[in-house]
């Protein structure tokens, strides 16, 4: 059997896709590494989602999954490793098996970047963390780092701060990428204390994290921060090495208005591409236009 689409991803682009491709009547199946829901499902408030005020990540996940349901996007759990294009099919290779597809829509958005400084891996999961929604409540009462001055970083520090006792956030330069509503929030939080041009140069411990080497990119200074956790919001990369179409140096697909990739009959949507926001409300819009663009490229194709 072949499909119409097979959408790589259970992210808001992909439920998305599914529910616009379902309705189109388009022959589908949902391909999910694993779990529904993606990288939101760390956030734990969200307040720019149109017609939710503040949602936690995870229930706005949830409630776009039922609606998926709704429409029976079926969904299958493995990890897809490489596609053939064999022209108007494609087959989609995966960990469990091999599926052909018309078309494909990539949304597989993005993992977490990771430091590479000493002590980041050994301590992974003994204080080190990328996710402070799922790992902040183990620091009640204690002093923390968190490392990165994006959205995730200063969303995500605030957060800490209802739990641990004082957050350094430790940036590279001397100012922040995220949002003005979140920098305020952030400078008129008490328990934060920035640490600005500066780098990470050790994490170090015994059986869990216990301090941080700090550098000044400026002055050169050195100094230890006794923390007992280091949550790293450094940036994504994004999760496409399994495909060849043409991609920036930093790994996200180019995509054309239309969400076509440079692969004919495969698609993008949502964090994975090329773009200049990162939504949830880009990624919602993406899903549904690669589902739309996918159902015309098959309406040209002879059978
Ligand atoms: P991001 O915006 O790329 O920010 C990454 C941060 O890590 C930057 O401050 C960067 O510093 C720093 N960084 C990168 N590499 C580093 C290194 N090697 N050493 C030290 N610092 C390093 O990533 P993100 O915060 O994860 O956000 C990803 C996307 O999701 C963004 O588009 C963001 O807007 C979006 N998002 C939005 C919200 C929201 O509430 N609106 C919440 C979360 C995420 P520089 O600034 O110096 O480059």
């Amino acid at each position: 059997m072949v499909y119409d689409v097979i959408i790589i991803g259970a992210g808001p682009a992909g439920l998305t896709a599914g529910i616009y491709a379902k309705r189109a009547m388009m022959n589908t199946v949902l391909i999910e590494k694993v779990g529904i829901g993606g990288q939101i499902m760390k956030t734990h408030k969200i307040e720019n989602y149109p017609g939710y005020p503040q949602i936690s990540g995870i229930e706005l996940m949830q409630k776009m999954e039922e609606h998926a349901k709704k429409f029976d996007v079926e969904t299958t759990f493995s990890e897809v490793l490489e596609i053939k294009d064999r022209g108007d099919v494609k087959t989609i290779i995966t960990s469990d098996n091999e599926i052909e597809t018309r078309t494909v829509i990539i949304a597989t958005g993005t993992s977490p970047r990771r430091l590479g400084v000493p002590g980041e891996a050994n301590f992974t999961g003994k204080g080190v963390s990328t996710c402070a929604t799922c790992d902040g409540f183990f620091f009640r009462g204690k002093d923390v780092a968190l490392i990165g001055g994006g959205d995730s970083a200063i969303v995500e520090a605030i957060f800490l701060t209802k739990m641990v006792n004082k957050v350094y956030v430790i940036h590279r330069r001397d100012e922040l990428r995220a949002e003005m509503i979140n920098q305020k929030r952030a400078f008129d939080n008490p328990k934060i204390e920035f640490v600005w041009n500066s780098n990470v140069q050790s994490i170090e411990g015994n059986d869990m994290v216990q301090k941080i080497t700090v550098k000044n990119k400026i002055t050169e200074e050195v100094t230890q921060l006794d923390v007992s956790g280091v949550f790293m919001y450094v940036g994504v990369d994004p999760n496409t090495g399994f495909i060849n179409a043409d991609k920036d140096n930093s790994g996200f697909l180019k995509t054309s208005p239309d969400l076509s990739t440079s692969i004919p009959g495969i698609f993008a949507a949502g964090d994975c591409r090329v773009t200049l926001l990162r939504q949830v409300a880009t990624a919602v819009g993406d899903g549904a236009l690669a589902a739309v663009s996918a159902q015309r490229y098959i309406g040209t194709l002879s059978n």
